[in-house]
């Protein structure tokens, strides 16, 4: 990270996404991350609440020294990711959707930075797009002061994401969109490679395609052009 800092000389920072507990969130403190994501339920999703907010009290104290964003939520998030067959039941989802209250009360509670909203969105891909709840996104943003964060942003249709930026999401988790880029390509290069076996040589166009996505993700979501120097 610090070499791809003086290349490029524009700021960057690197975030430890759902560390499982709260000695791998510390693991990541020392290692100098700017932003861990203490997601205690992801390996426990019958964690209690109360087991919830006081881990993520400890990496939020814990922070404190380096000056690193934490992100959490309240409880178990769906999905994971890789590219899923199966429809999504939204009825199902919706139980396990972020409220306005339980956001304020968890943020409160935590002193977190930022909030992984629960509105729709869940990790992977899945055969038909998602549905994000703006108007939920509208409450929640109402509700707390601190940042709010999207993750499993895959597979979802760019106008959500246009919206939620105004709203005021200032953090979105991409993954199986660029997995799905990735692996394709791969698979594309090498069928018409047969005969290649030092494959690094092939690789030029699959990281050409991952870099496609990400370019138009950092579009969609209005970011173009604006790390500072
Ligand atoms: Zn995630």
């Amino acid at each position: 990270m610090d070499n791809y800092k003086q290349q490029y000389g524009i700021e960057m920072y690197i975030n430890l996404d759902h560390s499982p507990s709260v000695e791998d969130a510390i693991a990541g403190l020392d290692a100098g991350f700017e932003c861990i994501h203490i997601d205690i339920s992801q390996a426990k999703h019958d964690a209690t609440d109360e087991e919830i907010i006081t881990g993520t009290k400890k990496v939020v104290e814990a922070a404190k020294k380096t000056g690193a964003l934490v992100e959490a939520e309240p409880h178990y998030f769906a999905g994971s990711s890789n590219v899923h067959q199966e429809v999504i039941n939204y009825e199902e989802i919706k139980k396990t959707f972020s409220t306005p209250e339980g956001a304020k009360a968890f943020v409160e509670a935590t002193g977190i930075d930022t909030y992984a909203a629960a509105i729709g969105n869940l990790h992977g891909h899945y055969p038909l797009p998602k549905v994000l709840d703006l108007d939920l996104l509208r409450r929640i943003r109402a509700a707390i002061d601190c940042n709010i964060s999207l993750h499993g942003g895959s597979g979802t249709p760019a106008h959500y994401f246009v919206e939620a930026v105004k709203i005021g999401v200032t953090k979105v988790n991409i993954n199986s969109d660029m997995r799905i880029a990735f692996r394709n390509t791969l698979e594309q290069v090498l069928a018409q490679n047969k005969t290649e076996y030092a494959v690094v040589k092939l690789m030029d166009k699959v990281i050409n395609e991952v870099q496609k996505v990400v370019e138009s993700k950092i579009d969609m979501f209005g970011s173009s052009g604006r790390a500072k120097p």
